[in-house]
Parts: C-alpha cells; sequence; structure tokens
C-alpha cells in the first residue's frame, strides 16, 4: 500500500482532488454530507441529471409555445397560470412552481435575466446555456438591452418597448415569441421544431429561414 492509497477522505491531502475546481470540489462536498444525512441517495441525484441531460430541454418549451400559436384558449390559460397551464408538458408533469409567460408582440419585446445569478426555467427549457451565468449577460441585459440584443444578432424596432424580466429563485419567467409570418397552415410540430431556445429567453426573435421543417 502507498503512502496515496492510505490517504482517506479525512486527511489533508488534496493532491487527488485539486483536478477538480473549486466549484466541483463544493458540489462533491454537499452531496456526501446530503447522502451521508440520509437526505438523498447516489442513485436519485444521477436520474435527476440524466433527466436534464436527455428528457429535459428546450424541445418542452418549444411545444409550449407551438400549441400557444395553434390554440387561443391555451394562450389565454398560459399567460394566466403558466405552471397550471404547461404541467401536461413536463417531464412527469413537473413544471416550476411559478412559471410566468410572457408575450412578445410588435409594441413589446421582453427578454429574461437573473441578474443575482442564474435562475432559469430549467422544467421547460432544461440546463441553461453559458451566456445566460455570465457577469456580462446579468449586468448589461437591464442597462442595455438594445445593445446586447445586437450582440445575439436581433434587431428589436425603436418604437418596440424591451421589457427585461429579472428572476428570482421563486418566479422563473419564459418568453412567448411571436408567430413568423410564412408559417400559416403549418402544424404543431413543424411549429414546434422552428421554435429556438433563445427565442424563449427573448434573445432570438424567428423567423422562417429556409425550408419548412419536416
Ligand atoms: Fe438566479
Amino acid at each position: 500500500m502507498t503512502a496515496h492509497d492510505a490517504h482517506d477522505h479525512h486527511g489533508h491531502d488534496h493532491e487527488e482532488a485539486s483536478e477538480l475546481s473549486e466549484t466541483e470540489l463544493r458540489v462533491r462536498a454537499i452531496q456526501t454530507i446530503l447522502v451521508e444525512k440520509g437526505y438523498t441517495d447516489a442513485a436519485a441525484v444521477d436520474a435527476i441529471v440524466e433527466a436534464y441531460e436527455t428528457k429535459i430541454g428546450p424541445h418542452i418549451g418549444a411545444r409550449i409555445v407551438a400549441r400557444a400559436w395553434t390554440d387561443p384558449e391555451f394562450r389565454q390559460a398560459l399567460l394566466t397560470d403558466a405552471s397550471k397551464a404547461a404541467a401536461p408538458f413536463g417531464y412527469q408533469g413537473k413544471i416550476g412552481d411559478h412559471l410566468v409567460v410572457v408575450e412578445n408582440t410588435p409594441k413589446r419585446h421582453n427578454m429574461v435575466v437573473c441578474t443575482l445569478c442564474s435562475c432559469y426555467p430549467w422544467d421547460v427549457l432544461g440546463l441553461p446555456p453559458v451566456w445566460y451565468k455570465s457577469f456580462a449577460y446579468r449586468s448589461r441585459a437591464v442597462k442595455e438591452p438594445r445593445a446586447v440584443l445586437a450582440e445575439f444578432g436581433v434587431t428589436v424596432p425603436s418604437d418596440t418597448a424591451i421589457h427585461v424580466w429579472d428572476s428570482t429563485a421563486e418566479v422563473r419567467y419564459m418568453v412567448l415569441p411571436e408567430r413568423p409570418s410564412g408559417t400559416e397552415g403549418w402544424t404543431e410540430e413543424q411549429l414546434a421544431a422552428l421554435v429556438t431556445r433563445d427565442s424563449m429567453v427573448g434573445t432570438d426573435v424567428l423567423r422562417v429561414r429556409g425550408n419548412i421543417p419536416a
């Protein structure tokens, strides 16, 4: 047995763990404590991670948007109580407790940020993109939304107001983008294929690009 093998988890030899980032170390430590105290087990954590990697993603939000475009009653229900209306679309029927859907119109463009950290509507959009968590986006989205949008290649007409929604741990926002022209008669499935993740965060504006999706 080498000295390295003998080192246990309570030792002060951090040589092996030093390849992990500080965040990874903290996550590992928190998970270890939760498992040791019996609050969760490793299999449950693995199942959650797997769900977010393979089952939960922006395709859920896209289906909600497509339904709202084609079903006025659903659209109204969604804008009134998104958590309730969107529940049937969720993975195992789970949609955030307080999901709020905000609708883009020719008069108003909505954009979502979490200035404090990275709150995001995980249940409908999956894992947040790296830029969403960046300090630059978080600090600039509120102050200069048009400049930020321009960097995403999005130009919002000057007579369209921009409303920036600051997410919290309690309330998560999703944007209902405008249905692009040229999509009349499309099926819900074709429409859903057109909806990008960024359009539901408000950093993309949808248009028909090329062929109708199959
Ligand atoms: Fe946050």
